[in-house]
């Protein structure tokens, strides 16, 4: 009997899933698949935490499979090796998935359509974690936008209740919608089987945050102190263990602040999608060959949390212990590196890469190269925040600060590694004379 199958990706999640109803909708029993992708988990340290989490959901997903009286296949290998061997498996009509906009993944995914069109098979993706995607908000020139604020406007002003309306995957999802597994996809890998440890960090639960948290995100998200502050919601965006479409439309309710934060969301994935090269060098050309510094031991300071800055101390240490760091810590931390210390935005967008468990290629990248100026939108090169006075106003009581560094005030806590003011002027210099 020809199936379709249901390609899970960033999309962890039965409900409101936009590939997977149509999926259910083929005509056609599916086949929910989960592929451990060799090429992204061989670059992986063996106690990586993102791949804990996503074992734990991916198998969540086989067991209530199960229940509902299908079977779900879960495959490590790389991709167009794993589908050549699919598609002689099963009898497929369809691959049916959710968009993705990295650099690698389009191409991981031209490679599987053309495999699928040779097998005979339909390949199709639909759009599913962001609300507008590629080419849907452009300039009035048919550009796509470089100023934040133009975009998410249009953004407001395109989106309609419907693209909040959730997807009947959850409805569909039954036992005659469901194919069958062959034998040898019973057994699903291990942690071990893929060459992983264990490695639990703490998430939030995979439901939309509480309506008071939102309701007062506008006052309280710029305090890392405060936990109820922001919605700690990343990590289920990232995996789409929570749906954009529901988060989204609760933020539209009830916080334009938050809807405007999570604008930003698919708005950095938008520009990735148009300049991929933007994840390997600076989108602004006059910006690409900067005079950056070179220097182990601040570098090595920095990670550690030990440049004697408290909030961005703070701020490293919380990613280092938890795989997560408050959006202000992350602005000082950021800046610090690539402001007081000039060193390139590129080194410490790949450490933040394996350390956070929200870990989002265009979110990332987006934001490095915000505060490094060099970004298709950016802060002025020349604005160059002060990690101290970031912490008078963001945690002028130490709360943050002492929680993550608990030697702060006792003489076993550094002396700054660069003075601030050096460090801005010497920044501002060395920009100055390598922009082209
Ligand atoms: C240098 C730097 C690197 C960053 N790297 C990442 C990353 O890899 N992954 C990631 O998800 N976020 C990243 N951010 C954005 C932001 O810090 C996190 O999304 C936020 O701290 C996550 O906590 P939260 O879920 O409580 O956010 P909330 O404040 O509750 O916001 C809700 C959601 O909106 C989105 N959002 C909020 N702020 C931003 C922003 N500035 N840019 C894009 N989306 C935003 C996120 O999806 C977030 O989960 C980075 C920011 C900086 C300054």
């Amino acid at each position: 009997m020809k199936i379709s199958i249901f390609w899970h990706r960033r999309d962890l999640r039965f409900q409101d899933n936009a590939g997977l109803a149509a999926a259910l909708q083929s005509g056609h029993p599916v086949l929910p698949l989960f592929i451990y992708d060799q090429t992204i988990l061989e670059k992986l340290p063996r106690d990586d935490a993102r791949l804990t989490f996503i074992f734990d959901h991916v198998e969540r997903l086989a067991d209530e499979t199960h229940e509902a009286g299908g079977g779900f296949v879960a495959r490590f290998g790389k991709v167009p090796e794993v589908f050549t061997q699919l598609l002689e498996d099963y009898d497929v009509a369809a691959i049916y998935t959710n968009e993705d906009y990295e650099p690698y993944a389009t191409e991981r995914d031209t490679a599987v359509a053309k495999l699928a069109e040779k097998a005979g098979a339909e390949f199709k993706a639909f759009k599913d974690q962001v609300i507008f995607a590629k080419d849907e908000i452009l300039t009035k020139n048919g550009k796509p936008s470089k100023v934040f604020g133009a975009y998410s406007k249009a953004w407001q002003a395109r989106v309609k209740p419907e693209d909040f309306k959730p997807r009947p995957s959850q409805r569909l999802f039954k036992k005659e919608n469901l194919a069958t597994l062959k034998a040898g996809d019973k057994k699903r890998p291990t942690l071990k089987d893929l060459g992983f440890e264990r490695h639990e960090q703490l998430t939030p639960p995979a439901r939309l945050p509480d309506a008071d948290v939102v309701k007062h995100y506008d006052k309280t998200r710029d305090f890392p102190a405060d936990n109820k502050g922001t919605t700690h919601r990343s990590v289920h965006l990232r995996f789409g263990t929570i749906s954009i479409r529901q988060i989204m439309q609760q933020a539209q309710e009830l916080n334009n602040k938050l809807l405007n934060e999570m604008i930003w969301r698919d708005f950095f994935m938008m520009l990735l999608w148009h300049y991929p090269n933007t994840s390997y060098e600076a989108y602004d050309p006059k910006m690409r060959h900067l005079p950056y510094r070179d220097d182990p031991e601040q570098y090595q300071a920095w990670t550690e949390g030990r440049t004697g800055y408290p909030l961005v101390d703070a701020g490293m240490r919380q990613l280092n212990q938890s795989g997560y760091m408050h959006n202000r810590a992350r602005i000082a931390a950021a800046g610090f590196l690539v402001k007081q210390l000039f060193m390139d935005w590129k080194i410490g967008e790949h450490y933040f890469s394996e350390k956070l468990i929200d870990y989002d290629m265009s979110n990332n990248i987006g934001n490095w190269q915000w505060m490094a100026g060099t970004g298709a939108v950016a802060a002025p090169w020349f604005r160059i925040y002060s990690p101290e006075s970031q912490l008078k106003q963001y945690d002028p009581d130490y709360k943050y600060v002492k929680q993550w560094v608990p030697e702060f005030g006792t003489d076993d806590y550094p002396a700054p590694i660069v003075d601030h003011k050096f460090g801005r002027d010497r920044a501002l210099d060395l920009i100055r004379k390598g922009r082209k």
